[in-house]
């Protein structure tokens, strides 16, 4: 019996950096009542506030959410208000250091020139994500941008060699997510069940990157229950299935 469903955001839960749908937030607070529910994503803080918490149905039980941004190094529950219960961050040589990395590879591969829409490189704290076409590209740009992958997979190929105590990872349509090696949405999987006290074997996780070198794969690998899905409509129809059989 699965009593703990966690997701990824971008691309499972909302399309990438927007709101999540009404349809979507509404078979959530559902699932609230039968189940605890996480969001693991790559995304910092601010964009759980932005996509999620606003969009929620007022009858979403909030003390049964935990939110885990920059992959799980950071947790927040609700506790009359949203709280943040630990945060795992760089340290400044770190910083420094991946910073350095991904200025020459970009600039080495060309990928600097092209128009962008906003920061191409954001610190979360205990990750660093670089986007191609910047924090807030328009979505049919971001998907035309990379959609072979080869960008992304010759970027993280060159950096790996130049950051060896860093994970690198492809993450959404256009990004690259650097941490600390070791911290990956397995590791906030491994987090939440320790927060939650709910065992590996009892929580499910719904992600649209479960492929090899999918920032949702870890999870798969370290032999947690995954669903994959294509698209939002795809998490919308698995969670009501799983909110119909938990009830
Ligand atoms: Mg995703």
């Amino acid at each position: 019996m699965k009593r703990l469903v966690a997701y990824d955001l971008d691309g499972t839960l909302a399309e990438s950096k927007q709101p999540i749908d009404p349809e979507t937030a509404a078979l959530l607070a559902r699932l609230t009542k039968v189940a605890l529910v996480a969001v693991i994503s790559g995304g910092d803080w601010p964009q759980f506030e932005e996509q999620l918490i606003g969009k929620l149905p007022d009858d979403t039980d909030l003390d049964r959410l935990f939110l885990l941004p920059a992959s799980g190094t950071k947790l927040y529950r609700f506790r009359a208000r949203w709280d943040q219960v630990y945060a795992e961050l760089f340290s400044e040589e770190e910083r420094k250091r991946i910073l350095k990395a991904l200025a020459s590879t970009v600039a080495e591969q060309g990928l600097g020139a092209a128009r962008s829409w906003g920061d191409r490189i954001e610190y979360r704290g205990s990750q660093i994500t670089f986007s191609g076409l910047g924090q807030r590209a328009p979505l049919d740009a971001k998907q035309a941008w990379d959609a072979d992958f080869a960008k992304r997979k010759r970027l993280q190929a060159a950096l790996i060699p130049l950051l060896p105590d860093f994970a690198v990872r492809v993450g959404g349509s256009t990004s690259i997510d650097i941490t600390r090696k070791g911290i990956d949405k397995a590791y906030g999987m491994a987090k939440l069940a320790k927060a939650s006290g709910i065992p590996a074997d009892e929580m499910i996780f719904i992600g649209d990157a479960l492929y090899p070198g999918g920032n949702d794969y870890p999870v798969h690998e370290a032999g947690f229950d995954t669903i994959g899905v294509r698209d939002v409509a795809e998490t919308r129809r698995v969670t009501e299935a799983i909110a119909l059989c938990l009830k």
